[in-house]
């Protein structure tokens, strides 16, 4: 069953399997049969046991069904895949040095008549004697080709299992429930759940969607289905519409300006290498291409759909035409290449005809525009009337309002309407309002100073002009004043909302998981989502960092690249990457550039505690790049292992996967604009390793720099805490603190973290 399989991948995210039975019929002291017993077996051997009642529910379901699990599993966790990297027994160093690669690349270039003497390899590379030991490799020492591939992995050596639930149809349906009505955006792993669970579940009767975002993909959904119509009740402004149309053609579910798209583009090729005049002319070629690419071009069906769907907009003309000027120019592109002119008129499309009449006209006056004549005139008291009137759009201004006209008139004017906003987006105003205010700008490194100040928009901001006439007392002060604006207004909604509850429980962990606001990840959990600022503790005296990409992918050149850097004191770096195969406390499998066909390739970085311990090390931060040019690529993932026991490598050809050890893993999902990853953290004295995820940019890892990271890990130290929200929710409505979530009226555990729509409703106590 196709669906049982989509089902199975989104519950094992939820760290649960799905089996369709009933609950009420598993027989809590039923015997394991044989094959519950082998599936259990080969579970265990990828790092999972299953709780009480799984157990016995798996009695109830056909061998098929387990068959089909533990082929599923296996492909999670990728173990049909190629796992040998570029060197056998690569804990042992091969000894390559640049003299190595100097010579051979002399020698290929000069050749045999010069007297060099050695291999040549099936890439036609001489590799002259005396050189690279190429006993110890599985490919090509000089330019990176495997040769060699493995078809096994280890298994069994993990200490920690992971424990899976028993997920039914109704529990399933619950998740798809609360994905849909999240309030706060989903993240990639979210995404990809919700758009399998729409293949599976019908929607609700009235959907109570809570994301623009979750719209775009529920109607995307839908118009593959031929259910425009259904569609139709979904899109309440002409900007839904826009924001669909421009979804289907960039993937992006916000509203990005096609300049913008190219230029972010443009800054992943790396062309800052060439000389101006070059480089004038590539970035040319490359500009048109892209626009090119964004060209507007539909067929009838969708002029039509489109047509159809403006003609019922539940809105009058000119409330229409005044919600399409922010995007004038976008539209007016729009119009012209969904023909809605000729639409326009045909009988029963008098809307579309009347609204496109006011709209070219400009026959609306638009809210906005008086804002600006009451800015113009310097008149405070009717610009804050006027943004009161629209509070979504007031705290969009408020931080350039402040500075024009004062915090203090200003913040007063905003508590009056801070109630009727959704918290998440005070709470992000507060996030937001440090950077904006220019607190610690310098200290944070330019990939990082792109902030989502509003729900998943993400924005450069260029500093507002008016920083300069403010002190940094002034500045902090103001910040300070938007911060406590979250917090005095969920103390109100906590305290309004009446509770039978007498006692709570929060589990210590949610004292480090940042409240989310749309800055989550955006690679895809197959295996248990994991909430950023999560902390693993390591075991054992190693931690080993994979890299595999390349599944599916023909043999070609792809250069992915994993590495990472040891922070020394006082203040020197140590990098373990292909240019630098060993330092202090790391070992690097070796550099591979190619990979071969289907099965994709690996490389593998081996840290030792009491190494990194003994040389004083603080932070090893984990990435990964793409070295060949563009994007990430798909089918990659990345992660790491830890286990209380030693974990094998193989002389054979270099093999050092083991699913169940892997505490961590996660794919990069398509679409990806960002070039490099940092994706862990391990605080060497803590022997911990912080889960987090940070983009950037440059060519090398040189782009992580430990001020940033520590920037970064500041940045969500300071960040509201579940707990801390938990706490003031506990003191406003008076509830006693239990250690133990089965004695506690309300409990709440990192499971109850992960589902988006229950810490929404937190967040929304009060119904706002
Ligand atoms: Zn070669």
């Amino acid at each position: 069953m196709k669906n049982n399989k989509s089902l199975n991948q989104v519950a094992l995210r939820y760290r649960a399997l799905f089996l369709d039975i009933d609950r009420t019929s598993i027989d809590m002291k039923s015997e394991s049969t044989a094959p519950v017993i082998a599936f259990v077996a080969r579970l265990k051997e990828n790092g999972f046991f299953v709780s009480e009642e799984l157990l016995h529910a798996l009695n109830n379901v056909a061998t098929d069904t387990l068959v089909e699990i533990t082929s599923l599993i296996n492909e999670v966790m990728g173990v049909d895949l190629n796992w040998a990297p570029l060197v056998k027994g690569w804990q042992v160093p091969t000894g390559e040095s640049r003299a190595d690669h100097l010579v051979t690349l002399l020698a290929n270039i000069l050749g045999e008549e010069y007297g060099f003497r050695g291999t040549t390899l099936p890439c036609g590379h001489l590799i002259p004697e005396g050189t690279f030991p190429l006993k110890r490799y599985n490919g090509c020492p000089f330019c990176g080709t495997p040769f060699k591939t493995a078809n096994f992995v280890y298994k069994g050596q993990g200490n920690k299992l992971k424990e899976l639930r028993l997920f039914t149809m109704e529990d399933m349906k619950k998740v798809f429930e609360s994905l849909l009505m999240s309030d706060t955006p989903l993240d990639a792993t979210q995404r990809e759940s919700l758009a399998q669970l729409l293949q599976v579940f019908p929607l609700p009767e009235n959907p109570e969607i809570g994301m623009k975002e979750t719209v775009m993909l529920v109607i995307h959904q839908l118009v593959e289905q031929d259910q425009a119509e259904e569609a139709r009740k979904l899109l309440k402004t002409p900007t839904d519409v826009l924001r669909y149309l421009w979804y289907e053609k960039t993937g992006h579910v916000q509203i990005i300006e096609p300049k913008t798209l190219i230029d972010r583009y443009i800054k992943n090729e790396d062309i800052a290498y060439l000389d101006d005049f070059l480089r004038n002319i590539v970035d040319a070629n490359l500009r048109k291409r892209e626009k090119e690419k964004l060209k507007l071009k539909y067929d009838r069906k969708t002029c039509l759909r489109v047509a159809k769907w403006l003609n019922a907009i539940p809105m009058t003309a000119q409330q229409a035409a005044e919600n399409m000027n922010p995007k004038r120019g976008m539209w007016v592109r729009m119009i012209r290449a969904l023909r809605l002119g000729e639409y326009s008129r045909k009988k029963g499309f008098e809307r579309l005809a009347k609204l496109l009449d006011v709209f070219y006209k400009k026959n609306y006056s638009s809210w906005q525009g008086r804002v600006d004549q009451a800015l113009e005139a310097n008149d405070a008291d009717k610009t804050l009337a006027l943004l009161k009137e629209r509070p979504g759009l007031f705290a969009r201004s408020l931080f350039a309002t402040m500075l024009r006209f004062g915090s203090d008139k200003v913040l007063a004017a905003f508590s009056d309407i801070a109630d009727k906003l959704p918290s998440r987006l005070l709470l992000s105003l507060g996030n937001a309002a440090e950077f904006y205010f220019g607190i610690d700008l310098n200290s944070i490194a330019p990939p990082i100073r792109v902030v989502r100040p509003f729900a998943g928009a993400t924005k450069e901001i260029e500093p507002n002009k008016l920083l300069k006439l403010y002190s940094e007392d002034e500045r902090k002060a103001m910040a300070k004043a938007v911060n406590e604006l979250y917090q005095s207004s969920m103390k109100r909604r906590f305290a309004a909302t009446p509770t039978d509850a007498k006692t709570i429980y929060v589990e210590p962990a949610l004292y480090q998981i940042p409240i989310s606001v749309g800055d989550r990840s955006a690679t895809i959990q197959d295996t248990s989502c994991a909430l950023m600022g999560t902390r693993f503790p390591v075991e054992g005296d190693a931690v080993r960092l994979f890299l595999q990409w390349g599944k599916g992918l023909p043999a070609q050149h792809l250069d992915m690249d994993l590495s990472c850097r040891i922070s020394l004191p006082p203040n020197a770096v140590a990098e373990c990457a292909y240019y630098n195969l060993t330092c202090v406390g790391a070992k690097h499998s070796g550099d591979i550039r190619r990979i071969p066909d289907q099965v994709g390739t690996a490389e593998y970085i081996e840290l030792s505690l009491p190494e990194l311990d003994a040389a004083g090390a603080k932070y090893v931060i984990f990435t990964c790049n793409a070295y060949t040019n563009g994007a990430l690529s798909p089918n990659l993932v990345v992660g790491w292992m830890s286990s209380a026991y030693p974990m094998t490598v193989s002389d054979e050809n270099g093999v050092a996967y083991d699913p169940s050890t892997v505490q961590h893993m996660v794919r990069i999902s398509e679409g990806d604009l960002s070039k490099g990853l940092v994706f862990g953290v391990l605080d060497v004295s803590k022997r911990e390793i912080i889960w987090l995820e940070m983009p950037f940019t440059a060519q090398t890892l040189r782009g992580a720099s430990t001020t940033a990271v520590e920037a970064l890990l500041r940045k969500l130290e300071n960040k509201l805490k579940v707990g801390q929200l938990l706490d003031m929710k506990a003191e406003a409505q008076g509830l006693q603190r239990v250690d133990k979530a089965e004695d506690a009226d309300e409990a709440y555990t990192y499971e109850w973290a992960l589902n988006p729509a229950e810490v929404t409703k937190l967040l929304y106590s009060s119904g706002i």
